[in-house]
């Protein structure tokens, strides 16, 4: 009887223990957090501000309101280019962008949104996410006091819309053109004069003859600007965005405050709408190019074999020269760079092979 007793009160209190512990777990996140969420994007712009949307409204749902995330589009709490900041001093909790619009905070950075004949979205994910991709993101971000995320992807881009035929290199020189990151550098040393503009200015910008041309995203989004009033052809493919990675940017000190759980909510956020963007994109550019071609008779053109070719040359030339300014960059390009010459030679016996098998 007495070890009967004994062992009673033993389990009793274990049990109690037990419950002590998932008291205090819960008693420290039963703390509620109001962020806001700053954005590169006009509100509810398809695709990209909707993904943001999308994102504050699962990580308020999967915290069942422990975190409430309010979406601000670009201009209504700070300008687009001014998200990043924002973030890393903490005037919002959080941003969604895309990292190339931080080359003036860290060259590194733009490995990270596109590299011209890098990778693709498929490709990208197995980089960041088993790769040693996320990692080098973290390293870099970390002196700005954010943490990053992959949190949305467009799939191969379009090569951008055009008043004039793009028939070779020499076509290129002089060109005011919208592209920004690496494909800008590129452009630059193919002679023609990159410009970065917020998505909102593209439109305008090209209308009054600002600048020569621009490229967006792909047929969804550059049918929601209108871009096809204001140029006549339309080129592809996106060889300056392969699979561009969106992102969400978090400051550290609202990221470092939250309990384990909703860390991992916030995180795991990211993933679902990395992953939902690229699936969204995936359904409905092709009705969009539809439109843009039958409806709105956009002249849908490739860019020639032999412009491809010396724009793939330039950009390896090109980003191994931004990669050499800095002993981090290296690091980022050097693990870029390996994962794709490996990742190049499983797709050409897997998704290549079967994208041409298919044709056949
Ligand atoms: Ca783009």
């Amino acid at each position: 009887m007495k070890r009967r007793d004994f062992m009673k009160k033993a389990g009793a209190g274990s049990l109690l223990a037990g419950s002590m512990v998932a008291a205090s777990a819960i008693a420290g996140t039963g703390q509620k957090h109001k962020w806001k969420m700053v954005t590169t994007w006009p509100k509810n712009f398809p695709g990209l501000g909707t993904g943001a949307n999308n994102l504050a409204k699962l990580i308020t749902e999967m915290s069942g309101g422990r975190i409430k995330v309010k979406v601000y589009g670009a201009k209504e709490l700070v300008p687009a280019f001014e998200v990043f900041d924002a973030v890393s001093r903490g005037t919002a909790e959080m941003g969604h962008g895309a990292a190339y619009y931080w080359k003036g905070k860290s060259e590194a950075a733009q490995f990270f949104a596109a590299v011209p004949y890098g990778l693709t979205a498929q490709e990208m994910n197995g980089w960041l996410y088993h790769g040693g991709g996320m990692a080098l993101w973290m390293k870099i971000y970390d002196r700005f006091n954010l943490v990053p995320a992959a949190a949305g992807n467009t799939g191969v881009q379009m090569g951008g819309w055009f008043n004039k035929e793009i028939n070779s290199l020499q076509d290129l020189k002089g060109l005011k053109m919208r592209i920004p990151g690496l494909g800008g550098e590129v452009l630059k040393r193919a002679g023609g004069t990159p410009v970065n503009l917020p998505g909102s200015e593209l439109y305008t910008s090209l209308q009054s003859g600002a600048i020569d041309a621009t490229e967006w995203v792909g047929p969804y989004n550059d049918l929601a600007f209108g871009l096809y009033k204001a140029a006549k052809y339309y080129y592809y493919p996106g060889w300056h965005e392969p699979g561009s990675t969106l992102e969400a940017m978090i400051n550290k000190d609202a990221f470092s405050k939250l309990p384990k759980d909703l860390q991992s909510i916030v995180m795991n956020a990211c993933k679902v709408v990395n992953q939902d963007m690229l699936a969204e994109y995936t359904a409905r550019n092709n009705a969009a190019l539809h439109t843009l071609v039958n409806k709105h008779k956009v002249d849908l053109r490739p860019f020639p074999d032999d412009v491809l070719a010396k724009l793939r040359q330039l950009s390896d030339e090109v980003v191994a020269e931004v990669a050499a300014k800095n002993k981090l960059t290296k690091e980022v390009y050097e693990s870029f760079r390996t994962f794709r010459d490996q990742v190049m030679e499983w797709h050409k016996v897997s998704e290549q092979s079967y994208m041409r098998a298919r044709e056949l």
